[in-house]
């Protein structure tokens, strides 16, 4: 038989930690995006798991391509420039 953990709250991946030693590090957030609650800096409003979630670019173009897909972005505004 195993004894369950208490739910953590300051473990949860939405925390943004790294805020946590700093000063107002450690306030309750509800982010804009999912609607969670997490703990971060007050003036955050998105949480770590949707901070880190890809653009719907990235998701089109995949994270290699990206760069290539900017340049090319270049390119055709320069030629629209020059035409
Ligand atoms: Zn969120």
């Amino acid at each position: 038989m195993s004894i369950a953990m208490p739910i953590d709250p300051e473990n949860d991946p939405r925390n943004w930690s790294e805020d946590f030693e700093h000063e107002n590090g450690k306030y309750y957030c509800r982010c804009c995006k999912c609607e969670e609650l997490f703990i971060g800096y007050k003036r955050r409003v998105i949480c770590k798991i949707c901070f880190n979630q890809k653009t719907w670019m990235q998701e089109m173009f995949g994270e290699k391509y990206f760069g290539l897909y900017l340049l090319v972005l270049f390119i055709v505004s320069l030629i629209y420039c020059f035409s």
